[in-house]
C-alpha cells in the first residue's frame, strides 16, 4: 500500500491538507494523526470495513475494542445510550483532553469498533490537528495508538514512519506528543466509576470531581486471575526487544550501586546494557544512559521514546528505577511494569 505522508504545522494547521486527509477518512481509509497523548491510527468508527482496517494495520486482536474520538462534546449524544451527571461533570472538566469515558453504546457503533462489547470508549482530543481532522471528516474516528500491537505507543514522527509506512493510507506528521502516555480510561457504564487505564488525568484529579472513583483491581498487581476490564490491558504491551528490569532501591545511591553490580555481570556476558534514569542522576554507569527528563510530566512524555530508543541502540538488558506510584507516577509505573513484563528486582 502506498502511504501518503505529509507534514503539518501543529500551530497553524493547513486547512487544505486537513481536508485531504479528512476526505480519506470519510472515504473509509486509514490515517495516522497526532493527538496530545500518542499518535492515533484512525478510521471511520461507524464503518465496519474501515474499522477492520485498523485491526489489520496494527495486527491487533479482534476482541480488543477501539477508542472513539469526537470533535465536539455534543457528538457523543448520537453514540451512547445515557450521559449521566458524572459523565457531564467529567466532560465539562477534562474535555477536550486526555480522558476517555466508557459509556453504554447505541447500535450505531458497530461490533467491529466495540470489539463486541455493549459499551464504547470515547474521548475528545485537545490537539487542534486531531480536532479539525475529525470535524472535517464529519464522522467519529476510531483511533487506537498507532503502533504495531504489543509495541510501545508512538509519540514522535520517526516512530510511526518506521513502523507504519506501507500499512496505512495516510500519515499526517505533526510534532512530538505533549503528554506521551495514552489517555486515562474511566468506566461509568456500571455502578462505581472505575479507572481501567491510568493516564495523565490522575485518580486524585478524578476524585476531586466525582468523589468516589476506584482503580480496576487488575491494575493493582499482576494476578492473571483478575480479568482486566479494558480488554487491551490484558495483552503484552509496550514491549521493547530489550529485557527491561525495574530496580527497587532505597535512594539513588542504592540504585546506582545495585545497577553497577548488574552492569559488571552483563559486561562479562557481553550483553549491551542500558540505564533509564532522571536527568539529575549524575552517576556514571558502565552502560548506555537514557535520559527520561526530570519531572513526572517529562517521564511520561519521554517514556515511549526511550523504550523505542533501547531497540534503536540494540540494548539487550535495561534497568529503570521503581518510581513513586503517586499522581502521574501511577500511569508511568503501569506502562513500565508492562514494558518490563513485571520483572521487578
Ligand atoms: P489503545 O488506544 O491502543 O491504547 O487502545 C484502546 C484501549 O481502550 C484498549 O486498552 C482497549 O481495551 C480500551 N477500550 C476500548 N473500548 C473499551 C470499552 N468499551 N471498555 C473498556 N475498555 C475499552
Ligand atoms: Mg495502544
Amino acid at each position: 500500500m502506498k502511504t501518503l505522508i505529509k507534514e503539518i504545522d501543529i500551530n497553524e494547521p493547513d486547512k487544505g491538507l486537513i481536508d485531504v486527509f479528512a476526505a480519506m477518512l470519510a472515504d473509509g481509509k486509514t490515517v495516522i494523526f497526532p493527538t496530545e497523548t500518542v499518535y492515533g491510527l484512525g478510521a471511520n468508527a461507524l464503518d465496519e470495513d474501515a474499522a477492520a482496517k485498523i485491526y489489520q494495520a496494527k495486527g491487533r486482536p479482534s476482541d480488543n475494542p477501539l477508542l472513539v474520538h469526537v470533535a465536539d462534546k455534543k457528538d457523543v449524544y448520537d453514540l451512547v445510550e445515557n450521559i449521566d451527571g458524572r459523565a457531564k461533570l467529567l466532560m465539562e472538566k477534562f474535555w477536550p483532553g486526555p480522558l476517555t469515558i466508557v459509556f453504554k453504546k447505541k447500535d450505531i457503533i458497530p461490533d467491529r469498533t466495540s470489539g463486541g462489547l455493549d459499551t464504547v470508549a470515547i474521548r475528545m482530543p485537545s490537539d487542534p490537528v486531531a480536532r479539525q481532522l475529525i470535524r472535517r471528516a464529519g464522522v467519529p474516528i476510531a483511533a487506537p495508538s498507532a503502533n504495531i500491537s504489543g509495541r510501545p505507543s508512538p509519540t514522535k514522527p520517526d516512530h510511526i514512519i518506521r513502523d507504519m509506512d506501507g500499512r496505512v493510507d495516510g500519515i499526517l506528521v505533526g510534532g512530538p506528543c505533549n503528554y506521551g502516555v495514552e489517555s486515562t480510561i474511566v468506566d461509568l457504564s456500571s455502578g462505581i466509576a472505575m479507572v481501567l487505564r491510568p493516564g495523565s488525568v490522575t485518580l486524585e484529579m478524578l476524585k476531586e470531581v466525582l468523589g468516589q472513583v476506584e482503580l480496576d483491581p487488575s491494575l493493582k498487581n499482576k494476578d492473571d486471575n483478575i480479568k482486566a476490564k479494558a480488554p487491551g490491558m490484558k495483552y503484552k504491551h509496550y514491549s521493547p526487544q530489550a529485557q527491561v528490569y525495574i530496580v527497587k532501591a532505597n535512594d539513588l545511591d542504592d540504585f546506582a550501586q545495585k545497577v553497577d553490580a548488574l552492569c559488571l555481570e552483563n559486561e562479562k556476558k557481553k550483553l549491551r546494557t542500558g540505564v533509564m534514569t532522571r536527568s539529575s542522576d549524575g552517576h556514571t554507569y558502565r552502560a548506555i544512559r537514557f535520559d527520561l527528563g526530570e519531572s513526572d510530566a517529562d517521564l511520561a512524555k519521554n517514556l515511549f521514546d526511550v523504550l523505542i530508543g533501547l531497540d534503536r541502540e540494540s540494548v539487550d538488558i535495561a534497568y529503570v528505577p521503581y518510581f513513586e506510584e503517586k499522581g502521574l507516577g501511577v500511569a508511568i509505573m503501569n506502562r513500565l511494569k508492562k514494558a518490563a513484563a513485571y520483572r521487578i528486582i
